[in-house]
């Protein structure tokens, strides 16, 4: 299961009794995504958190795919935003605060973890090709990236 599976509505309850409905915990759930940026959602939120929800539709749901928002942009820029985090030195407790904070989701932090020691395999794994391609310069840039991850 990718980590975005495992990225959770802060105030599930609240968030369901607001939209008079009730929505999946997960935050990438299609029946979640629909139901807050494709039907009235919006509208029977109280401010905080319509601000946050649209927060979270701006820096992850703008693209202009097609079948957005299930064409896998959400999930691959929050784990970008997640590697992001990783790289100003954050571990994975402060990742989920900051990840509350912003969006009103959350993750358990065990599962952040196991996130971002796969994420440094990944990068392991593409240096290598780089090296084979003849891309030094490229893998380079990737270790410094790893370096960043693993601090
Ligand atoms: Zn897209």
């Amino acid at each position: 299961m990718a980590i975005t599976d495992k990225i959770y509505i802060k105030n599930h309850r609240q968030l369901s009794s607001q939209l008079e409905t009730n929505i999946p915990k997960g935050a990438f759930k299609g029946a979640t995504l629909d139901i807050l940026f494709q039907g009235q959602g919006l509208e029977k939120l109280d401010d905080a958190t319509r601000e946050r929800v649209l927060d979270f539709a701006t820096d992850f749901l703008d693209c202009d795919c097609q079948d957005n928002p299930y064409c896998g942009c959400p999930e691959r820029k929050f784990m970008k935003y997640l590697l992001e985090l990783r790289a100003q030195g954050l571990g994975p407790e402060a990742i989920v605060d900051v990840m509350s904070d912003d969006y009103m989701v959350y993750a358990y932090t065990g599962d952040v973890l196991s996130f971002l020691d796969s994420g440094v395999r990944t990068l392991e794994a593409a240096e290598g090709l780089a090296r084979v391609d003849g891309n030094p310069d490229a893998a380079d840039e990737i270790r410094q990236a790893k370096r960043e991850l693993s601090r």
